[in-house]
């Protein structure tokens, strides 16, 4: 099945998919007891549940840009073990070829944040082994803030980065800092939200009457909507609260397009109202 797309205006907003992988069940619904969460998520024998990696491509006034790259491919045999990793049916240089973009053709690389599941793929390995760019002429962003936040990690946060998903990058100089909200392109911006880290950012667009919002990892996955339903990841998961209230209201209303990043089986999605401050995701059609 070819990557699903959706018009907005002038802009072909696609999810492309780099495959799957496996995380703890347990860590990725935080304070909710497995009793609940097991009846939304299939879990297998290691408590594991099945994450999606939908990265988005951005098509439109001759530019083209991707947001976040996944997994990648650099992993050695017992890192996809553990994790899970299956790119099998989908993977993201893949993706883009069957929507006819080569890595050469990408312009710009956001990255949401720095964690390994999102980044994964702004470097492959060359014949040598080498960590190298997968997107030879584009130029990647990342908050400054989080640059410093990644490059400098903590005992809670290191297991989320690696370097050689970044380093390279800025060693190549295609490395660019972003010190706030920024536009990407017109109608393209991205948001800054923290919580789950406190330099994550969301890229929202804003064309032809559609707003979108690329959720990263504030509502990582549809079984994420319900307002305490927030991964045991989360650095500040009150954040992580306050956004999705001021959000997911609005996303109703307004009958926004949300994008799910590890949601594999519903990355495009909208928000309908159940009963007051609550809301269910439905996929998009
Ligand atoms: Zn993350």
């Amino acid at each position: 099945m070819a990557p699903p797309s959706v018009q907005a205006g002038e802009l072909t907003l696609t999810a492309v998919s780099d495959g799957t992988y496996l995380l703890d069940g347990g860590a990725m619904f935080g304070i909710i007891p497995k009793p609940l969460w097991e009846k939304v998520v299939p879990v297998d024998p290691r408590n594991r549940i099945m994450l999606g990696l939908n990265c988005l491509l951005i098509r439109g006034g001759g530019r083209t840009v991707l947001v976040d790259t996944g997994m990648g491919t650099k992993w050695d045999a017992k890192e996809c073990e553990r994790y899970g990793i299956d790119h099998s049916r989908h993977e993201l240089v893949r993706s883009l070829a069957e929507v006819g973009v080569s890595p050469e053709q990408v312009d710009t690389v956001v990255c949401t944040h720095l964690h390994f599941d999102h980044v994964g793929g702004n470097t492959m390995l060359d014949g040598q082994g080498d960590a190298v760019p997968t997107f030879p002429n584009a130029t990647y962003w990342t908050r400054r803030d989080e640059w410093e936040w990644a490059t400098h990690p903590n005992e809670r946060t290191a297991g989320s980065y690696r370097s050689e998903n970044f380093l390279p990058i800025h060693e190549a100089g295609q490395l660019r800092f972003s010190e706030g909200d920024w536009e990407v392109l017109p109608g393209v911006r991205t948001w800054w939200v923290g919580g789950h880290a406190p330099f994550l950012d969301l890229v929202r667009i804003d064309a032809g009457g559609l707003t979108a919002v690329y959720l990263a990892d504030l509502i990582p996955m549809a079984a994420h909507v319900p307002l305490p339903w927030i991964m045991g990841y989360d650095l500040d998961p009150v954040t992580t609260l306050q956004r999705k209230k001021q959000i997911e209201p609005q996303a109703a209303e307004q009958g926004w397009l949300l994008i799910f990043e590890h949601d594999d089986a519903m990355p495009l999605a909208r928000l309908v109202s159940e009963a007051a401050g609550r809301y269910r995701a439905v996929a998009w059609s």
